[in-house]
Order: structure tokens, then C-alpha cells, then sequence
């Protein structure tokens, strides 16, 4: 039979010390945990161990603390080696909670892992610590008691961690708060679990402490927890240095990586005008493309390409020309909406890159409020005296998703502007599926268009020649001088395809220069070979544009050959030459004058008015090939041809058919009274000796060629 069991009882304030080492140790638990988590492996790993160490000696205090107010009618003491076990498992616990706490998130087998293995280590050493109390008999324990003890321990725990990654979601502010309500919840769970353990244990009346010699004394418990505690604030005090480091390293890398920003903004800036250059304008367009991609919103761009900046700028100099660039930019800025790009992209073109809900109303509407604002007279930009400039500009618009691919959107923008130049500038052109079937390709050409002119043109270009003859006695009268380009890679490429290039590329004007030299210097080797012949070269409307540069060149090629003016023709399309028509008459009147014979190419695929054309001073008319195809076919065609010959006789012009094939339409048009044929049925185009060797083998061997006075010294 056992002696009766003494009633419990503890020291108050030896409680109120326990409870508070508890909460402290726990305040700095939940202040080391984030510093197990620092990128910096080393620096975690000894945050780790040594955080673990402070905290476990914490919790190991506050149950010894604990202990030691259980009060006993007789002198005790503790074994010192157990007692240094339970302060092993304590360190233990700590090092399971630091390393789970480091932990992305808390998933919840990790909570189980974490609570139960912690609860565990916390048990161990609770008991551990009371084997250190020897006593005899020895204490009989109340299981249910220890069970309860085992529960709140593992309760505490997941309590704990559940607590730590709440913390990680506050703000500093608040989790400051939240840490020391957490650490006082957490130390009265720690302290239940402790005096549960203790009510578990039951001491007989008549115990004798076995380890009364070991660890003990009254004072003890103070000096333990004011060790502990000194332990403690050391840790606090080294965290908190810590992040006030690591705040201020934050600090420090977030201002160096504003630094950085701006600097590559700064970089990514034009210098005259501040809004987005190329690559910027790449970068954003490349992501509004992705972007339209993903969610099906559109892009627009819009290319501004100013009218007449060059001469503004050679007239008034650079500086001048600079104000007025800023300007136009501001301008521009201010048409945009805030989460719009502005980028210049070269010397007088600017884009506007628009995302969203952009319909094709919306964009023509901004590409006007450019235009005005564009309109608007520029004060103080031209040095005083001048009236103030008002710009104009070519304004071309593309819009993804069209249809037409995305890749190119700025290259379509371009043709779209091109476009727009091409009819006098000031204005605006959505981008069409026929301005450039392949912009890339084109891109191409003109690069190595341009390659082939600055080695001299010669290599690669060359023109081919295709007889006219008299429709009666089919007695050459003339040649059409044809540019062929041999491509060193794509082989022939036709004149169909790399003339536009020329003209949007802005190589027109140094491949008609060629043309045009190479025609007289031609016509002056046939000449000196006996052969007098008429040469039809063909002019785009860009070079009509300019008609200065134009005419100083066919007089001078005229003037270096010794030309008679007369052998050479100037074949304009007749939509050129309805292009600006008061310009054009100007520019054709200059050529006239040089005594240069003037064509009106691809006649009745225009819209020429009579009227009109009798203002010029153009002396033949060339049938354009679709009417001659129908001719044997359709009695329209015949009915126009018909038309067109009378007409153009009634104005004192010669007829030309081109594209002459079979010998059917040469009899239906000699019939009709047309005066000259030109066409496959009589020769290809083909290159200067091919055309003199077939001139004059014409001239010996066909019957119907009659000995011409074009062909002397034979
Ligand atoms: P175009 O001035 O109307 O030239 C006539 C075109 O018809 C030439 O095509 C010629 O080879 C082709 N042709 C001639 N006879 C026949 C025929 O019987 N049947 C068919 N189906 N076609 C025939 P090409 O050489 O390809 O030139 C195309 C256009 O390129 C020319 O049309 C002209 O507008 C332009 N071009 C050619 N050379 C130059 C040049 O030096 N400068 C400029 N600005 N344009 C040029
Ligand atoms: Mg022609
Ligand atoms: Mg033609």
C-alpha cells in the first residue's frame, strides 16, 4: 500500500518567470525563423544552428524554471547528465521547428511532420527533465494526465508553425504586433503543456530526493532564467541588427536597380526629343504584338513621316531643324493617350504605337488630329523675319490583326506612308494587301538594288532593247530601252517587281540616272557603228517630281554623247502623268524644251482627259497591251482601239501597240490605222548586240523589211 500523495503546489512567482521565459523564448523563435530563410546559405545555416541553440536553451529554461516552482516539504536537487539530455532534446526541438519554419510554405504533411515531431521532441524533454528528480519511491505517473500533456505539446507545436506562416503575410508593422500576441499564446501553451506534465506525476508523502546532491538550490531558477534571458536578448539583439542590415542592403539594391532603370530608359531615349527610340519602340511593339496575340486586342501603328523636313533643314541649318523635330515631337505627345508610344524613328519620321480597342474609325480620326495638330503654324522655330512653318505630313497606318501578318507592321506602316508620299504627302493611308505583297522581300531588293548602284550598276544591271516597227512596211523606227537586273543570287529579277522598290526605297532617282546614261552611251555606240536609232527610255513619276536634278541629267547625257535630242523619247505612263498634273505639264514641258520626243505609255489604263492631254507636249500615244490582246476576240477592243487611233490623229499623235503577239492583231491594227507595233511577234527585248545584229539582219534578210535610212553604212 502506498503512502498518500502530497498535494502539488507551486511558487507563484517562480510561475510568472516560467510563463515569461515561455513567451520570450517563443517571441524569439518566431523572430529567428525568417532568418533561416535568407538566400545566403551559410548565413541561414548558422542562423539555424545558432538560433536553435538560443531557443532551445529557452524552452529548456522554462520548464527547468518551471520545475523549480514545484514546491516540496523536501530539499531537492537534479542529476546533472540527464538534466543536460533534456536540454539536448530542447536544442532538438528547436533545430525540427527552425528547419520547418524555413520552408516555403507550410503544406500539411509538413504541419503533421513538423507538430508531431516537435510535440515529440518537447515531451522528450519534459520527462527527461523530471528523471533528472530522483526520487524514492519514485513518482507514479498519471497517464491520462501525460496523454493530455502529449496532446497540448503537439497542439502547441502546429500552433507554433501555423503562427509563423500567418506572420510571413502581415506587414512589418503589424506583424510586429501579431509576434508578441503569437509569442504569448504560444507561451501559455507551452507553460499548459508543462504543468499538465507536472499534475501528471504523483510524489508519495514519504519521498525521500534521491538527487538531492545534483543540480539545485533556491536560487537557481533566477540565475537560470536571468542567463537564459541575457541569452535571449543577445539573439533578439543580433536579429534585429541583422535585419536592419539586410533591410538596408534591400534598400540599397532597390535604389541601384532604379538607378539601373533609368539609365536604360535614358538609353532606350531619343536625345533630341526624349520619346521612345527604335529598340524601345521594338521592345514595347513586340510585347503589344504578344500581348494582341494572347488576348485578341489589336495593335495600330502609325508612321508620321514629315513632308519637306530635308530642305527646311539644309536651308536653315541644324539647329532649326532640330527645334522643329523637339516640336513636332511634343506635338505628337500630346495627340497620344498616357499608355501610348511615341518613338522617333529616324530624322523625320515618328511612330505612334496604339493597343487595344483601336478600330479603323477611331485610327483615321487620330491620324486627322495628328495631321491638324501637325497643321498648326510653328512659331519661333525659323529664325525671326519668317512666317511661321506649317507642317504637313505623310501619315501611314497598320493595324494587327489584319490579315496580313504581324511581323512587319512597321514595314507595312512604311508602305502605307510611301503611299501616301507618292501622291504629294500630306495625309493618310491604311496599309493594303497590294502595297507590298511581301515587305520583307522588298526590304531585301532595295538593300541589294542599292549594293548593285553603289558598285556602279554596270555587274548586275543592264538595259534590253525590243524594236518598234512601221505597221505597213515593219521598217524598224525605233527601240525600247527595258531595264533587266541580274540578281547574284535570285537571278533576273523584272523590272515589274524592283521598280516600285526603287521608287519606295528612294533609288529611283540614282537608277534612272543610270538608265539614263546607259541610253546615251549607247546610242552614241551604234552610232559610231553605223546605226542611227531612236531610243524610248521609261520615267517613273518620282523622277518627274524632281525635275531639276531630271533634267540636268538627260542634258547632260545628251551634251557627254553629243546626242541629237530628237533620237531620244521619254516613255511617262499615262497615270503618271495624271499623277499631280500641274507639276507633271510643268516637268514635261522642261523636257520638251530640251527637244526631247515625249510617249504616253500603257495609254487607256488611266483615266486621262482629252482635254488635258492636248495640253502636253507628247507626240505619241502607246495602246496599252490588254486592248491589243482582245483584239481578235472582242469587238469592244476593237471599237476602243479604233477610238483611241482617230483620237489621238485628230490631236496630231502617233499610235504605238505594244504587246503585239500574233499576226492577226498587226493586221487589225495597221487596218485601223495605227502607225507603229511593237511586240513579241516581232522581237523579244534584247540585249545592245542582239538589237544591232537583228536590225540589220532584218534589214538584209526579211523582204518585208525595207533598206531603212536608219540603218547607214551597211
Ligand atoms: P512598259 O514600258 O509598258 O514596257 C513594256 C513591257 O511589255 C515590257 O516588260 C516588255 O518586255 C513587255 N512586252 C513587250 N512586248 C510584249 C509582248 O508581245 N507580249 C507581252 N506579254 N509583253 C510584252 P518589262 O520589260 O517587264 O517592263 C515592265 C515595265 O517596267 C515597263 O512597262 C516599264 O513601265 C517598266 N520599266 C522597264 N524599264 C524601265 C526603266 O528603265 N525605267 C522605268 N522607270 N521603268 C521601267
Ligand atoms: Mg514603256
Ligand atoms: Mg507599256
Amino acid at each position: 500500500m502506498s503512502s498518500p500523495q502530497l498535494a502539488l503546489s507551486f511558487d507563484p512567482s517562480v510561475v510568472v518567470l516560467s510563463y515569461l521565459t515561455a513567451v520570450f523564448a517563443s517571441y524569439v523563435a518566431l523572430d529567428l525563423a525568417p532568418r533561416v530563410r535568407t538566400p545566403d546559405r551559410a548565413a541561414a545555416r548558422a542562423w539555424w544552428l545558432a538560433g536553435s541553440l538560443s531557443m532551445g536553451t529557452g524552452v529548456w529554461a522554462m520548464h527547468f524554471v518551471g520545475m523549480m516552482a514545484l514546491q516540496l516539504p523536501f530539499s531537492v536537487g537534479y542529476e546533472a547528465d540527464t538534466t543536460f539530455i533534456s536540454w539536448l532534446a530542447a536544442v532538438a526541438v528547436s533545430l525540427i521547428a527552425l528547419r520547418v519554419a524555413a520552408q516555403d510554405g507550410l503544406t500539411l504533411p509538413r504541419l503533421a511532420v513538423g507538430a508531431l515531431s516537435m510535440g515529440a521532441g518537447i515531451c522528450a524533454m519534459h520527462y527527461i527533465g523530471m528523471a533528472a528528480l530522483v526520487l524514492n519511491p519514485p513518482i507514479r505517473w498519471h497517464w491520462g494526465l501525460i496523454a493530455a500533456s502529449v496532446l497540448i505539446a503537439v497542439a502547441a507545436s502546429a500552433a507554433a508553425l501555423v503562427i509563423f506562416f500567418w506572420l510571413r503575410h502581415l506587414s512589418a508593422g503589424q506583424a510586429r504586433w501579431a509576434q508578441w500576441g503569437a509569442a504569448l499564446v504560444m507561451g501559455a501553451a507551452i507553460v499548459g503543456m508543462h504543468y499538465t506534465g507536472m499534475a501528471a506525476a504523483g510524489v508519495d508523502a514519504q519521498s525521500v530526493c534521491v538527487s538531492s546532491g545534483g543540480l539545485g538550490g533556491d536560487n537557481l531558477s533566477t540565475l537560470i532564467a536571468a542567463a537564459t534571458g541575457g541569452l535571449l536578448l543577445l539573439t533578439l539583439l543580433t536579429s534585429a541588427v541583422d535585419a536592419r542590415a539586410r533591410r538596408h542592403s534591400a534598400r540599397l539594391q532597390q535604389s541601384l536597380q532604379a538607378a539601373k532603370e533609368e539609365l536604360q530608359q535614358q538609353a532606350l531615349r531619343d536625345r533630341l526629343t526624349g520619346l521612345a527610340h527604335r529598340e524601345l519602340l521594338d521592345d514595347r511593339l513586340r510585347h503589344a504584338l504578344s500581348r494582341a496575340g494572347r488576348d485578341g486586342s489589336r495593335v495600330a501603328l502609325l508612321l508620321v513621316n514629315l513632308d519637306g523636313f530635308k530642305p527646311i533643314n539644309d536651308s536653315f541649318g541644324h539647329a532649326v531643324g532640330d527645334r522643329l523635330l523637339r516640336e513636332v515631337g511634343q506635338r505628337l505627345q500630346a495627340q497620344a493617350r498616357a499608355h501610348d508610344t511615341v518613338a522617333r524613328l529616324g530624322a523625320d519620321e515618328f511612330v505612334l504605337l496604339l493597343e487595344g480597342d483601336v478600330d479603323e474609325t477611331l485610327l483615321a480620326q487620330i491620324a486627322q488630329r495628328l495631321l491638324d495638330a501637325l497643321a498648326q503654324p510653328l512659331e519661333g522655330v525659323l529664325p525671326a523675319g519668317h512666317a511661321p512653318l506649317s507642317l504637313s505630313a505623310a501619315l501611314g497606318i497598320a493595324v494587327y490583326p489584319s490579315g496580313e501578318g504581324d511581323a512587319q507592321l512597321l514595314a507595312q506602316a512604311d508602305s502605307a506612308a510611301q503611299s501616301v508620299k507618292r501622291g504629294g504627302g500630306n495625309g493618310f493611308a491604311f496599309f493594303e494587301a497590294h502595297m507590298q505583297a511581301d515587305v520583307r522581300d522588298q526590304v531585301e531588293l532595295a538593300r541589294d538594288l542599292r549594293a548593285a548602284l553603289a558598285a556602279g550598276g554596270d555587274d548586275q544591271l543592264a538595259l534590253h532593247y525590243q524594236p518598234k516597227v512601221e505597221a505597213g512596211s515593219r521598217e524598224i523606227c525605233g527601240v525600247e530601252a527595258l531595264l533587266r537586273w541580274q540578281h547574284p543570287q535570285r537571278g533576273p529579277v523584272s523590272p515589274g517587281v524592283f521598280i516600285p522598290v526603287a521608287e519606295r526605297f528612294g533609288l529611283i532617282s540614282p537608277l534612272g540616272d543610270w538608265v539614263i546614261d546607259e541610253a546615251c552611251r549607247q546610242l552614241a555606240a551604234w552610232r559610231a557603228q553605223g546605226l542611227q536609232l531612236r531610243v524610248a527610255i521609261n520615267l517613273s513619276v518620282q523622277q518627274l517630281r524632281q525635275p531639276d536634278p531630271l533634267v540636268q541629267r538627260l542634258d547632260q547625257g545628251l551634251r557627254q554623247y553629243g546626242l541629237e535630242a530628237g533620237r531620244l523619247t521619254c516613255e511617262i505612263t499615262e497615270s503618271a502623268a495624271m499623277d499631280d498634273a500641274a507639276a507633271i505639264e510643268a516637268t514635261l514641258h522642261r523636257l520638251a524644251g530640251l527637244g526631247l520626243q515625249l510617249s504616253i505609255d500603257d495609254f487607256g489604263t488611266g483615266y486621262s482627259s482629252l482635254a488635258y492631254l492636248r495640253r502636253l507636249p507628247v507626240c505619241q500615244l502607246k495602246v496599252d497591251r490588254s486592248f491589243v490582246q482582245d483584239l481578235e476576240s472582242s469587238a469592244d477592243a476593237r471599237a476602243i482601239v479604233k477610238a483611241v487611233i482617230e483620237l489621238a490623229h485628230a490631236l496630231g499623235l502617233k499610235v504605238v501597240a505594244e504587246g503585239v503577239e500574233t499576226e492577226g492583231q498587226a493586221q487589225v491594227l495597221r487596218h485601223k490605222g495605227c502607225d507603229e507595233l511593237q511586240g513579241y511577234l516581232f522581237a523579244r527585248p534584247m540585249p545592245a548586240e542582239a538589237l544591232a545584229r537583228w536590225a540589220r539582219g532584218a534589214a538584209e534578210n526579211a523582204p518585208s523589211f525595207r533598206a531603212s535610212s536608219y540603218l547607214d553604212g551597211l
